[in-house]
C-alpha cells in the first residue's frame, strides 16, 4: 500500500522522551498532514466496515484521536477506554504492569454489551501489556474483541501478529 510510507514518514522520532534511552514515537505532526491523518482513518474503516462491530474502544489518550473517526466511518460506537479515576459513573477497572509500577484502565459499566464485536485501537504497540489490559477489560463485560489496530508497532507486531489469541493489526513499524 503506498500511503503506508506517508504514515512512516510523517510520524517524527524523539529521542530521550520521556525519559533518557527512550525514542518517543509521535504521532502529532502526522495530525498536522491532514491528507495523512485521513489515509490512516481510511484504511483502518476500509478494513473493519463489514466485520460486524459495533464498538471501537479506544485507549487513552492516542486512542482517542484516532478511535472516534474510526468509529464513525464503519457506523459503531465509540467507547473512551481511561485511566483511573476519569470516569464519572460506575467502573469495571484493570492493572497491567509497566516498565517501573503499574497502570489501569477503566471503563463504564453498560458500555458495551455481552456479545458485542468489538475493535481496540491505540496509537502504538510496545510490550502489548496495555493492549492485553484493555481485551480482558472488554472480555470481562462479556463482549467479543474483534481485533486490535494500532498506527505504530514494534518489529515483533509489524504486519498481523496476535496476542494472547487476538490478531493485532499495525501499519508501520517504529523507526
Ligand atoms: P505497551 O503497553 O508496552 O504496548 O505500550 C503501548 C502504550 O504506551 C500505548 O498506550 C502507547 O500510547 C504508549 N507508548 C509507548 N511508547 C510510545 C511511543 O514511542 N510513542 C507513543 N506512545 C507510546
Amino acid at each position: 500500500d503506498p500511503r503506508l510510507q506517508a504514515i512512516s514518514a510523517a510520524i517524527r522520532v524523539v529521542p530521550h522522551f520521556p525519559k533518557p534511552g527512550i525514542m518517543f514515537n509521535d504521532i502529532t505532526t502526522l495530525l498536522l498532514r491532514p491528507k495523512v491523518f485521513k489515509d490512516v482513518v481510511e484504511i483502518f474503516v476500509d478494513r473493519y466496515r463489514d466485520m460486524g462491530i459495533s464498538a471501537v474502544a479506544g485507549i487513552e489518550a492516542r486512542g482517542f484521536i484516532f478511535g472516534p473517526s474510526i468509529a464513525l466511518g464503519i457506523g459503531a460506537k465509540f467507547i473512551p477506554l481511561r485511566k483511573p479515576k476519569k470516569l464519572p459513573g460506575e467502573v469495571i477497572s484493570e492493572a497491567y504492569v509497566l516498565e517501573y509500577g503499574t497502570d489501569c484502565l477503566e471503563m463504564h459499566v453498560g458500555a458495551v454489551h455481552p456479545g458485542e464485536r468489538v475493535l481496540v485501537i491505540d496509537d502504538l504497540v510496545a510490550t502489548g501489556g496495555t493492549l492485553c489490559a484493555a481485551i480482558r477489560l472488554l472480555e470481562r463485560a462479556g463482549a467479543e474483541v474483534v481485533e486490535c489496530a494500532c498506527v505504530v508497532g514494534l518489529p515483533k507486531f509489524k504486519g498481523r501478529c496476535r496476542l494472547n489469541g487476538k490478531p493485532v493489526y499495525v501499519l508501520v513499524e517504529c523507526r
